[in-house]
């Protein structure tokens, strides 16, 4: 009895060449509150402190979260880009996998 084996496709997109780096986690800009009693962030309405640029990320188990300056932010953004774009073709791929998988093994 033959196996009918599924195809494997094309070799791994051109975009994981591309990517030279990829940071891990996310980069959000937020406001924020501070501790002081008689601080404008405390005024109403409230002037919140910031944008602040946050990269957070998973370290074993651990959520690590590091300050940016606009400026780091600025240059590090199109890591952050390679690593969601790689985040999303890993998303197609296994997809398609599931798929293939499916149609061939029932
Ligand atoms: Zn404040």
């Amino acid at each position: 009895m033959t196996t009918r084996r599924p195809s494997f496709g094309a070799p791994l997109p051109a975009a994981l060449n591309d990517a030279d780096y990829a940071l891990p986690g996310t980069l959000a800009r937020r406001y924020m509150r501070c501790g002081k009693t008689n601080c404008r962030c405390k005024a109403d309405p409230p002037v919140l402190h910031g944008p602040y640029l946050h990269w957070t990320r998973t370290v074993a188990g651990k959520t690590v979260t590091r300050t940016l300056t606009q400026e780091q932010a600025n240059r590090y953004q199109p890591w952050f880009d390679n690593a969601r774009r790689l985040r999303e073709l890993t998303t197609e791929l296994e997809a398609r996998s599931l798929r293939v998988f499916l149609d061939a093994e029932g």
